[in-house]
């Protein structure tokens, strides 16, 4: 298969979105960064090029000031806050949980709640009041309580769940997590986005793509790059800040 044949399928329901006039959404959430890497530089100078926002899912309990710093060179960097520690909690024959049901409450929302004044304190106006858990899992009794200690919004991995608090999730994962642990097949990926897009004509969410700085290969930041080529540069598509996601949904009071 040529590399344009792989991208036709995106680029034919981009021509379908544009002869509607309509413009197709798309936002990015990166998780685990904790400090500045030559693999942060990359991904914030690709998302720089292509004037991509990007939304950095980062550990609170073990980052510091020194990120802070960098990103206070990447102007479209937003910074959630990624658990406490991304620490497990769950015993061994269970899926990575810290945030599930393995702990008394009390405990889990007083660390989220440090989580979240720590990367506030942290990176002041580039904050964005936002739970990402690790592992994209959460114990559902504790959404209830988010609010109460300052989140705003969530978002986990797949279709929103209805939630007291506004859902903004990811649902296009570039990583083959149980098989190459690279990126994934570069067709797949383009038909899970025009899927996602497919279901956005009707109604559906963005396509929230996430990804892993630390843990790319090279294909993953290939396909990146292609990916921001194909949609980056067209005035069919716009990619944008969590925050406008998060905020339209309070004012549609869903
Ligand atoms: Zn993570």
């Amino acid at each position: 298969m040529t590399v344009d044949s792989i991208w036709q399928p995106l680029r034919e329901e981009l021509m379908r979105w544009e002869n509607a006039g309509r413009t197709a959404e798309f936002w990015l959430r990166d998780d685990d960064a904790v400090e500045p890497t030559p693999a942060l530089d990359r991904l914030l100078a690709l998302t720089g090029d292509f004037a991509v926002p990007v939304t950095l899912a980062v550990i609170p309990a073990v980052t510091d000031a020194r990120l802070a710093d960098r990103l206070s060179q990447a102007a479209h960097a937003a910074v959630a806050i990624h658990g406490w520690a991304h620490q497990n909690h769950a015993p061994g024959d269970q899926k990575k949980q810290e945030l599930g049901a393995h702990r008394p409450r009390g405990a889990v929302l007083d660390e989220l709640a440090r989580g979240l004044s720590q990367i506030v304190r942290l990176h002041g106006e580039r904050a964005v009041p936002m739970l990402v858990p690790p592992w994209n899992r959460i114990d559902a009794g504790l959404i209830d309580n988010l609010g109460s200690i300052g989140f705003t919004a969530l978002s986990v991995y797949g279709p929103p769940k209805p939630a007291p608090i506004r859902v903004v999730n990811s649902n296009v994962d570039i990583m083959d997590w149980h098989g190459t642990r690279g990126c994934r097949d570069y067709s797949l990926l383009v038909q899970e986005i025009v899927a996602r897009l497919q279901q956005a004509y009707d109604g559906g969410e963005p396509v929230g793509l996430l990804t892993h700085h630390l843990v790319h290969d090279e294909a993953a930041w290939i396909f990146l790059e292609r990916l921001f080529e194909v949609t980056g540069r067209s005035r069919v598509c716009e990619w944008l800040p969590v925050s406008v996601l998060i905020d339209r949904r309070t004012k549609g009071g869903e």
